[in-house]
């Protein structure tokens, strides 16, 4: 009888994944290997490691608690190979298998040295199709295939009919695809958002924890304000508060940022998604049921299916798409180094101040302060695509590098060279000004445009432009701003150059990383 050594990876917590799909209890074993390599290669934030960590004993137990043989390696194991292939290798021999099936993994680095495995282990090797996506590899690719942009928007509608989500036979529920002009409110006085459900940690994961402090001590964050849960039980009940507590008003104000409120009305689930706690469809249907009984309004419900079956989709789609590629590109030649205030979170920008602290302390940041603080800001300095990416990668709890790839080289970036984006989302202070109360208590006035007190986003947006103008002068979206910049006096684009030029020489940027 064939013995099948079944490897799970630490975001491939799902029972009815691909690899153990004809599990044979009597028979298989499946592995969970906490390796040094994969908990190494960039210096994740703590949290994530002890999330990780802890729902990877915990689907250890579940699993054994069906009858299942299961090998789990702990990080601290005193033969742990220290990594995935050597793991591997000892489980086959330990257990005397004769086949290794596992589900594709999420990183193209992965891949690649799976695919090695066919030839240095003399076992077969079966790599099965990650089918926890909604849309298969090969289905984006078809959708890709002659189209010049790849513009979600469309991918979305395609998802939608395909899926039958929010569909009202051939037409948009609603008679709209995208509720999203409802859905750019700031956050007025007197809204208050519900508290987020956080998990306090029993005995094993206080164990992960001690066992990372140890081992991380030097890793970015910090588990003081740890809150994730570890089961799916848990997971689910953090969405079931999602639903109920916070998705009515996740359109209204998914956009908004207040200072010391990083979760507001977002979903706070990436983690558990990515980890395969949750899965894509599953959390749609929560939030539709919810439209369904009349629990939440349509533009709350669309805008969060959209994230979730439009931009969760897309971005994977497109990572698999462009690499190796993808990683390198640089279409801006944004060559400065990231500035220590990314590590450090001291910075008189009190909106930056905020955004990298809510990360620091909670592994978290939503998308708007990713993506118009902390991308924006990167964007508007210029600096170096592999150092942001790496950044983004190790920060934040849900971060892997299909999505982390995708919304830092296209949405944050525009180092694709607009792939994904039909415009770079460089901002000045004004936008955030809108969309948080940052700026009320910020020692720059976000309403002046130059000098010493202006708000550094002010000219270092018109310095972004100016210095890029060979690569964005064409592109149509900016027209006004390149029309408006055409209008200025010789002297005003000295004054721009020379507050930017002030300001950028005196960040910081003195970390290796
Ligand atoms: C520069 C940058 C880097 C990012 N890196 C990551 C990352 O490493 N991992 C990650 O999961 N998300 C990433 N995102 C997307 C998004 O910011 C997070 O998914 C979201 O903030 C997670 O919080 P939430 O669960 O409260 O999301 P909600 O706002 O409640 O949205 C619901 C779900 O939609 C999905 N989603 C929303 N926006 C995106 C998006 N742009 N791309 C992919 N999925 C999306 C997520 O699964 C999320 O859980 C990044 C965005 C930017 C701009
Ligand atoms: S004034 Fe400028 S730097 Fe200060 S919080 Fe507002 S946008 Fe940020």
């Amino acid at each position: 009888m064939a013995k099948t050594l079944r490897l799970l990876l630490a975001d491939q917590l799902t029972r009815g994944i691909a690899s153990l799909k004809d599990l044979d209890v009597a028979h298989d074993v499946v592995l969970l290997a906490e390796v040094m390599e994969e908990a190494s290669y960039v210096g994740h934030h703590k949290q994530k490691l002890v999330f990780l960590f802890a729902a990877m004993r915990a689907f250890a137990e579940e699993l054994r608690g069906e009858g299942v043989t299961v090998d789990h390696v702990a990080l601290d194991d005193a033969d742990n190979a220290g990594s995935l292939g050597g793991e591997v290798r000892r489980a086959l021999q330990r257990h005397g298998c004769d086949r290794l099936t596992l589900t594709e993994p999420g990183e193209w680095r992965v891949l690649e040295m799976m695919q090695d495995w066919r030839e240095e282990l003399d076992v077969d090797v079966v790599i099965r199709e990650d089918d926890r996506f909604l849309c298969s590899r090969a289905r984006f690719e078809a959708w890709a295939h002659g189209r010049k942009g790849l513009r979600m928007e469309f991918f979305y509608r395609e998802m939608r009919k395909e899926s039958g989500l929010l569909m009202d036979g051939e037409a948009p529920e609603g008679g709209q695809w995208n509720y999203d002009p409802d859905n750019r409110k700031s956050l007025p006085k007197g809204v208050t958002p519900p508290a987020r459900v956080r998990f306090e940690p029993d005995a094993a994961v206080r164990a992960v924890m001690a066992l990372v402090e140890a081992r991380f001590s030097r890793n970015f964050g910090t588990l003081d304000h740890y809150g994730w849960g570890w089961t799916r039980a848990q997971a689910l009940e953090a969405l079931d508060a999602f639903v109920a507590g916070a998705l009515p008003r996740f359109g209204d104000y998914q956009d908004a940022m207040k200072a010391g409120e990083p979760f507001l009305f977002h979903g706070v689930v990436s983690p558990y998604l990515n980890a395969g706690l949750l899965t894509a469809r599953e959390v749609c249907d929560a939030a539709v049921a919810a439209y369904e009984t009349g629990a939440a309004p349509l533009n709350a419900v669309e805008g969060f299916v959209r994230q979730i079956l439009g931009w969760r989709e897309y971005v994977r789609g497109v990572y698999w798409l462009k690499m190796p590629e993808y990683r390198e590109t640089n279409a801006l030649g944004a060559d400065r180094k990231l500035p220590d205030l990314y590590w450090t979170a001291e910075t008189d920008l009190n909106c930056l101040a905020h955004c990298v602290g809510d990360t620091r302390d909670h592994a978290y940041a939503h998308h708007i302060q990713r993506l118009m603080v902390l991308g924006n800001f990167a964007l508007l300095a210029g600096v170096r695509p592999r150092e942001v990416q790496d950044w983004f990668l190790l920060v934040y709890a849900d971060a892997y590098e299909w999505v982390e790839l995708p919304n830092v080289q296209g949405m944050a970036l525009f180092a694709d060279g607009g792939m994904l984006a039909s415009k770079p989302y460089a901002a000045s202070g004004a936008y955030i000004d809108r969309m948080s109360d940052y700026c009320k208590t910020c020692r720059y006035d976000v309403k002046a445009k130059a000098g010493e007190n202006a708000c550094p986003f002010n000219y270092l947006y018109w310095d972004f432009l100016i210095r890029n103008e060979e690569a964005l002068g064409r592109n149509h979206r900016l027209a006004m701003p390149y029309r408006n910049l055409s209008r200025m006096t010789a002297e005003r684009l000295d004054e721009i150059r020379a507050d930017a030029a002030r300001f950028l020489d005196g960040l910081p940027a003195t970390y290796e990383g």
